[in-house]
């Protein structure tokens, strides 16, 4: 795409190209990702710039046979007015009707489809104390939601629009129309939108991602160890870990990629076993806060040091969070030859960055990532090492400078990843 391309803040490209492709990553949306089924409703949550998309996907969503489409829109400078206006009480206060209705539809058998595309650094210039109360209490309102989701009992996916902030973030030295004409080249390839046929695309990539996380477990490892510039991590797994990668069944008999793109194969770390320090290798954005040169220290699974060069005070509140916020509930292996990676962008979103790197997450596990984790108790999950939190937080520990070994039972170790690339 040109950068003398027709472009209006908030609104679609108009050539015919961006337009098949924008049709393109709706139609793989609802169909590969969602797995919509017909007669199923779908609550969708987008930003005010991402309407072109939404409808699109709307459309197709009504074409896939769904009954009723839902679309929570937000608007982030109406988030901005609460820290210019709002008074002190109102930093603790959550829509809690609006996420027990959420909660409520996936119950009653609505998908979930999230549209991506936040400022990075939206809330970067507010007082962290406040910015923190707000996602303590948005997170606990959420949780019940957050649940259905976590445990994949409903089809849900996440899939990104370019919009000007984010563009602007990325690319910050093109005028406004080139930044965006660029985000959404590297959006339409990283969802494979701008393939013939995306369906098929993502069916080969699904069918590659499910067999790498096959063969990790064969393997059995119970922990992994990560070397390289400031980190010498060992990342004990938790017991009846599974690997997974790719698309997933629902507890609703859905089948669906939950994010696109997605490059990652994933398991549940135990709770108490991470040793060692780990530095960050990509900036954070973390609700709307740019947290940079993360470097923290593990022991018997909990963080005893943490600091951050920048965002440092936004880092020590996430982790201040809970008890579990301070330990892992995620570790993800990448290569650094993936697609997103050999973009050599920065995206400052996670969707696309944790794709492009090896991550660890603080906080929440998935409990699908355990055999027969779906049916397991809370104490069940405890006892097996899967971790328990109101946050999730990804971030990127992978390069092309980290090495990689897999432990087994015994003690024996061997190379998994060498320079970022699989043995
Ligand atoms: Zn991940
Ligand atoms: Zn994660």
């Amino acid at each position: 795409m040109t950068s003398n391309t027709a472009f209006a803040k908030g609104q679609a490209f108009q050539t015919p190209e961006f337009e098949q492709k924008l049709d393109r990553l709706a139609a793989v949306a609802v169909r590969t990702g969602l797995g919509l089924a017909p007669g199923q409703e779908l609550v969708m949550t987008a930003t005010l710039d991402a309407v072109p998309l939404a409808r699109r996907i709307t459309e197709h969503a009504y074409k896939a046979g769904a009954s009723l489409v839902t679309t929570l829109f937000a608007d982030e400078e109406s988030a901005l007015l609460r820290y210019r206006y709002g008074q002190d009480a109102s930093f603790d206060a959550a829509a809690t009707w609006l996420y027990e209705g959420m909660a409520e539809a996936y119950r009653r058998g609505a998908a979930r489809l999230a549209i991506a595309g936040n400022d990075p650094s939206l809330l970067s210039q507010e007082d962290p104390e406040k910015v923190s109360r707000v996602n303590r209490a948005t997170s606990k309102a959420y949780r019940p939601a957050l649940e259905l989701i976590t445990r994949h009992e409903i089809n849900w996916t996440i899939v990104a629009c370019a919009t000007p902030a984010w563009a602007a973030a990325v690319f910050p030295d093109l005028p406004q129309d080139e930044a965006l004409a660029r985000l959404w080249d590297a959006i339409f390839a990283a969802s494979r939108a701008d393939q013939p046929d995306p369906v098929a695309a993502w069916k080969e990539h699904d069918a590659n991602l499910h067999a790498r996380a096959d063969r990790l477990n064969v393997k059995r490892y119970s922990a992994l160890h990560f070397r390289g510039p400031g980190t010498d991590l060992r990342v004990g797994l938790a017991d009846d870990h599974l690997w997974l990668g790719g698309g997933t069944t629902a507890g609703n008999g859905r089948y669906c990629i939950p994010n696109m793109p997605t490059e990652e194969v994933f398991t549940t770390p135990h709770k108490d076993r991470a040793e060692g320090r780990v530095t960050s290798t990509k900036p954070l954005s973390y609700q709307g806060t740019m947290i940079e040169e993360i470097s923290v220290r593990f022991q018997e699974g909990r963080i005893v040091e943490a600091r951050a060069a920048r965002g440092n005070q936004v880092l020590q509140r996430m982790i201040e969070t809970d008890e579990g916020a301070r330990r892992l509930g995620e570790v993800a292996l990448v290569p650094h030859s993936s697609p997103i990676a050999s973009s050599g962008l920065l995206f400052m979103n996670t969707l696309f960055d944790e794709n492009a790197a090896c991550h660890i997450a603080l906080g929440q596990a998935y409990s699908t990532c355990l055999k027969g984790g779906d049916s397991l108790t809370p104490e069940q999950l405890a006892s097996r090492g899967a971790n328990k939190s109101l946050i999730h937080v990804d971030w990127m520990i992978g390069s092309n400078r980290i090495d990689v070994d897999g432990i087994s039972a015994a003690g024996d170790s061997e190379p998994v990843m060498r320079a970022g690339e699989w043995v």
